[in-house]
């Protein structure tokens, strides 16, 4: 069913709002500054309430139901983040304000940096970067400079593993590299022997995303790092799947140069659709003074009576400056309130249940479905979604029908590595009946696939708009569905 347009609804002479009492003189427009096709619609206040509150809830968001999209971490965004936001001296300020007016903020920014040197095991972090993808184009541009400044020029390459997000190669070829693929072994792991192969003086560093696209930790991932060290190259650790890792391992210890966040996963910003994200980038110690300017610092120490001065430090070989002013501020105050609403033992149990609830989602769906890498996963896990004695189903089927049973789909066709791969992410704050209650869609879906399979190929049949020609919906998007009648 197509929803009537606020157009379609507007009845001649009603009225939805109430200018007060005019307190100027009254002037009439000459008539050229005057239009007369301008196709107001006419609406009441309730009209116009009803008809956008009900569009509002045919919109699937993190706050309707489960939201199983691997790699995007939607986990459950919690309100009181909301409420910190809009504490008037975080949401009411202005970044050209002179800093004696606004430590609170810089000091929440500062905190913030702390935490997250702990938690990935760093010695520094910038907090510029507006998503992952930026974050990542930072963390290899400092690579870059690291080599540029020892007269290193003969380091043009950087290589990716087939189990990376596709952000990792875009990454780096948009930062002048050239891009080799490095092949995942039986197991999953990155393959140590072609590692070792291509590994020479040529590579500036490669990018680990770990655990992988697959949801699989490298079993491998401390002789991965020490492979590249030897050859002079630098590891970037892909961090946007920290949420399988908080308070358990930290890539800093493990021996990773350097790193992003993704604060709307992780630490639960809204995104998707539902707000910006934020990257920080995290370094060792022989790379901090690469990091973009500024970054907030204690200008002046505290004594006594007087707290210590935060203000903008400009790092001596910074790559320079990557966002207009100081990243995105709301999306900073929201992660600091989740981080302390938690503290450290609060990190380390999201991690936990994540996992948890990854392998006790898998347990319920692996006798139906193939499992390409049969062991313990992570924060999230791979599944095909093709059936030999199904040849009609494909992995998109299964999403789609998944709407008609009020559940977004998860990631689907994705890592290229997996046939119809269906990547499900199920994050820490699903209950053990959201799961279930998941899990039995599925399960029905794997008996309707085999005995009516027209049901899927046909999929969604509950939602506002039906199955949609998806090349064509990309390439010819027509958001607009009334236009005025031409007379
Ligand atoms: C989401 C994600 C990214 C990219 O982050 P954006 O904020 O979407 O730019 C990079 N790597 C991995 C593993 C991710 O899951």
């Amino acid at each position: 069913m197509v929803e009537p347009t606020i157009y379609e609804i507007s009845s001649n002479g009603r009225v939805g709002f109430r200018f007060p009492e005019s307190d100027v003189p009254r002037v009439d427009l000459p008539d050229r500054l005057k239009r007369s096709d301008l196709p107001f619609p006419e609406v009441s206040e309730v009209d116009v309430v009803r008809h956008f509150t009900h569009l509002s809830t045919l919109n699937y968001s993190i706050d309707k139901g489960f939201y199983p999209l691997g790699s995007c971490t939607m986990k459950y965004n919690p309100k009181v983040n909301e409420a910190a936001a809009r504490i008037p001296g975080f949401s009411a300020t202005h970044p050209l304000q002179p800093i004696e007016t606004v430590q609170g903020n810089l000091a929440l920014m500062y905190g913030l940096q702390e935490f997250l040197k702990e938690i990935s095991g760093f010695a520094a972090v910038t907090l510029q970067p507006s998503a992952g993808a930026q974050g990542e184009f930072v963390g290899v541009k400092i690579i870059k400079a690291y080599h540029q400044s020892r007269a290193d020029e003969k380091r043009t390459r950087i290589l990716v593993p087939d189990s990376a997000h596709g952000t990792n190669p875009a990454t780096s070829s948009m930062t002048g590299y050239e891009v080799v693929g490095v092949p995942s072994d039986a197991r999953g792991n990155v393959d140590l022997a072609s590692l070792r192969d291509i590994c020479d003086e040529t590579i500036a560093g490669l990018m680990l995303t770990n655990p992988n696209t697959l949801g699989l930790f490298d079993e491998n991932v401390l002789e991965v790092i020490e492979i590249v060290h030897q050859v002079g190259g630098l590891v970037y650790g892909d961090g946007a799947n920290l949420n399988a890792l908080l308070g358990i391992a930290r890539p800093g210890d493990l021996g990773f140069d350097v790193m992003h966040f993704n604060l709307h996963k992780t630490f639960s910003t809204p995104h998707g659709g539902g707000g910006p994200g934020s990257g920080p980038v995290a370094v060792t110690q022989k790379l901090a003074d690469f990091l973009p300017a500024p970054i907030i610092g204690i200008v002046e120490e505290a004594t006594e009576d007087v707290p210590p001065l935060y203000g903008f430090i400009t790092p001596p070989k910074t790559i320079g400056r990557v966002k207009a002013f100081h990243g995105q501020f709301g999306v900073l105050v929201r992660a600091y309130t989740y981080i302390r609403m938690h503290g450290p033992d609060g990190l380390r149990k999201i991690a936990e249940h994540a996992v948890l609830n990854s392998n006790y989602l898998l347990s319920l769906l692996r006798h139906r479905y193939t499992l390409p890498y049969d062991r313990t996963y992570m924060h999230e896990f791979v599944l095909e979604g093709v059936w030999a004695d199904a040849p009609d189903v494909q992995a998109l089927d299964i999403a789609k029908r998944l709407m008609d049973y009020n559940f977004h789909p998860p990631t689907n066709y994705f890592p290229l590595i997996v046939r119809e791969a269906l990547m499900i992410e199920p994050t820490e704050t699903e209950s053990k009946q959201e799961l279930d209650a998941f899990a039995t869609a599925m399960l029905k879906i794997a008996d309707e696939a085999h005995s009516t399979p027209a049901l899927l190929k046909e999929a969604p049949h509950n939602t506002p708009i039906g199955r949609l020609d998806e090349v064509k919906a990309a390439k010819e998007l027509v958001l607009c569905c009334w236009l005025p009648e031409q007379e």
